[in-house]
């Protein structure tokens, strides 16, 4: 590089040279005291207007310190005589620049400043750089000597250590600046750090607050779910007891027990259910089969039992005969069997018990046979005694014999009374081996119903007995049997009610049936005995029975004969108010 004028202002080194300036750090910064203290004293030792320290940089010359020449901070490095003060290592002295010919055309030379004396000491780095200069100005020429020169080089070193000290302090500031950076940084971080800590903290008290009561409601939960254990325990023990007593029971019972679902018609029978029928546990016996088992007899009458059951909901208890599986024996059971609404997402379902009462019933059977039997015996000389009792009636009658004709009445009714009983035994003997004939005539059940009448007025006397009028009632039926039926239900009345008390007796015409009832203010008859009142040989059990005999058969006939003729017979009854019993047959 050149100046303006044709001389070469760059040294060889200029690049490092300006590296070296730019580690100072202090190009293009105000003014400071310790720089302008060496400039003023520059001026005052060698009494000149201006001194100026001038920091050469690659375009331009900073001045650090401008003593005299107004407010200049900066000029062309191409216009600078300080440019050309650092290209020598001595102080560069023009004594009188008007007569520097190179210096001749520079604009603070030739121009309004008019300057003539320059000398500039470079400021030289510890490495040896060149970095600017302390100069001294003046605008009248002057005579600069070696001692003059040497002053101007301490002052200039003097500058050079301003500068170095400068940096160290700006280092050092830097450096603090930085450790208060850090430090800062280092604090800040730390607060940060206190501040996640509280928060944390915070955090896990209330962490801890809820987790306590977290805490307390799975206590309390526990608590609970303890004691709901503890009663499902004791119920489940219960229930076990309970279960364990049931089979217990049906163990000792001799009980099988069966379950039958009523939409699937699914049949499970238990184990000694099985052995009635003669299977082993591991065979299947299917609904159908348990039927077809049943003495054919019987099979119809349990099939709709357990069929109503399941459509009504009526409970039955029945007995029936059954032919065993693989020996074809014959054993009677005894049946319950009652429907179990539909819950808990269960179907309803037909559950009962099966009793093997083959003993029982073979016991009956025996003294069935044995009563039938002596009654058979008995009809014939009954039959005889009857005919003697009628020849003696007619002989005393004939010769007036009044005591003996009373007598004789009285062996009547009481040989009468013996072979209605006689003849009770002997129809149920025929119920059973089906031998019961129904022998069908057209007739009016109102003079039925007349002669009933007449007949209770001439026996019974301890009760009153009052028939309702009875319209004309044309049936088809067997008139001795409906006749032994109604005098069976009155001749039961007058036994269970107490005497001096009213029976009413009453026939009347609904839906095509004729319905005759008999209703008395009697003893009554308890719900669960009303069930099987005509069940053969069945008679209701308290104190009150201890004292009227009887042998169970007579509502049994009844029943029997009343089915035949395709009527209903049945009872209304309360316990200890009276009882009134009804049947119908088709007109
Ligand atoms: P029996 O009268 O010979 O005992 P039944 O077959 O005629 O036999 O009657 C069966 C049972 O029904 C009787 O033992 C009695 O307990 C009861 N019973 C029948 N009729 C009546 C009635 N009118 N009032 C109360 N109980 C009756």
């Amino acid at each position: 590089m050149e100046n303006t004028f044709g001389i070469n202002i760059l040294p060889h080194n200029d690049q490092e040279r300006v590296k070296a300036l730019k580690r100072y750090k202090i190009l293009d910064t105000p003014p400071e005291g310790a720089f302008d203290n060496v400039a003023r004293l520059a001026t005052q030792i060698f009494n000149v207007p201006i001194s100026l320290i001038s920091l050469v940089d690659l375009e331009q010359v900073y001045f650090k310190a401008n003593i005299g020449m107004g407010k200049a901070r900066t000029t062309d490095r191409g216009v600078s005589l300080c440019s050309l003060a650092v290209m020598q290592e001595g102080v560069t002295v023009f004594e009188n620049a008007s007569e520097e010919p190179c210096l001749l055309a520079n604009p603070n030379v030739a121009g309004e400043f008019g300057l003539k004396f320059y000398a500039g000491a470079p400021i030289t780095t510890f490495d040896g750089f060149r970095i600017g200069t302390l100069c001294v100005i003046d605008k009248t020429s002057r005579v600069f000597d070696e001692n003059s020169r040497k002053i101007m080089e301490s002052l200039a070193k003097i500058v050079m250590d301003e500068i170095e000290l400068r940096l160290a302090a700006i280092e050092e500031i830097a450096k603090q600046q930085d450790l208060n950076e850090e430090t800062e940084a280092a604090n800040e971080k730390l607060q940060s750090t206190i501040e996640e800590l509280v928060t944390t903290k915070q955090e896990v008290e209330t962490l801890n607050g809820e987790l306590a009561a977290n805490n307390q409601e799975i206590v309390a939960a526990n608590e609970e779910l303890k004691q709901i254990q503890e009663s499902l325990i004791e119920s489940n023990t219960k229930l076990q007891e309970s279960e364990e007593l049931k089979n217990i029971a049906i163990e000792q019972a001799e009980l099988g027990i069966w379950y039958i679902d009523a939409s699937t018609r699914e049949f499970i029978p238990s184990k000694r259910l099985k052995e009635f029928f003669g299977y082993f546990d591991h065979e299947i016996m299917a609904y159908d089969a348990a039927i077809n088992h049943i003495r054919e007899d019987f099979r119809e009458k349990v099939a709709n039992a357990v069929e109503q059951a399941i459509q009504t909901g009526k409970a039955y208890d029945i007995e029936y005969p059954i032919i065993t599986h693989r020996d074809k024996q014959q054993r009677w059971l005894r049946a319950t069997g009652k429907l179990n609404p539909a819950a808990n997402g269960k179907n309803s379902y037909l559950s009962g018990t099966i009793m093997d009462v083959t003993e029982r019933k073979e016991d009956d059977q025996r003294k069935n046979d044995f009563i039938s039997m002596v009654s058979h015996e008995l009809k014939t000389p009954l039959t005889s005694m009857k005919g003697y009792i009628q020849m003696l009636k007619s002989r005393a009658t004939t010769s007036e014999d009044k005591f003996a004709v009373g007598i004789l009445d009285k062996a009547n009714k009481q040989s009468k009374k013996m072979s209605a009983i006689i003849n009770g035994f002997l129809d149920m003997k025929r119920i059973e081996t089906g031998k019961i004939q129904i022998d069908r005539q057209v007739f009016d059940l109102a003079e039925l119903v007349k002669e009933s009448e007449e007949e209770s007025r001439a026996t019974i006397s301890s009760h009153e007995i009052v028939f309702a009028p009875v319209g004309k009632t044309m049936v088809e039926a067997d008139r001795d049997k409906i006749g032994q039926v109604i005098t069976n239900l009155i001749s039961n009345s007058v036994k269970y009610s107490p005497a001096g008390s009213t029976i009413n007796v009453a026939c009347v015409n609904n839906d095509n049936m004729a319905r005759v009832s008999v209703k008395d203010q009697g003893m009554g008859i308890s719900k669960e005995n009303q069930s099987h009142l005509f069940d053969r040989f069945y008679r209701v059990e308290s104190e009150e029975m201890d004292n009227i005999s009887g042998f169970g058969i007579g509502l049994y006939i009844c029943d029997e004969i009343i089915h035949m003729h395709h009527g209903e017979i049945w009872v209304e009854s309360e316990l200890g108010k009276g009882s009134t019993f009804h049947f119908t047959i088709p007109i």
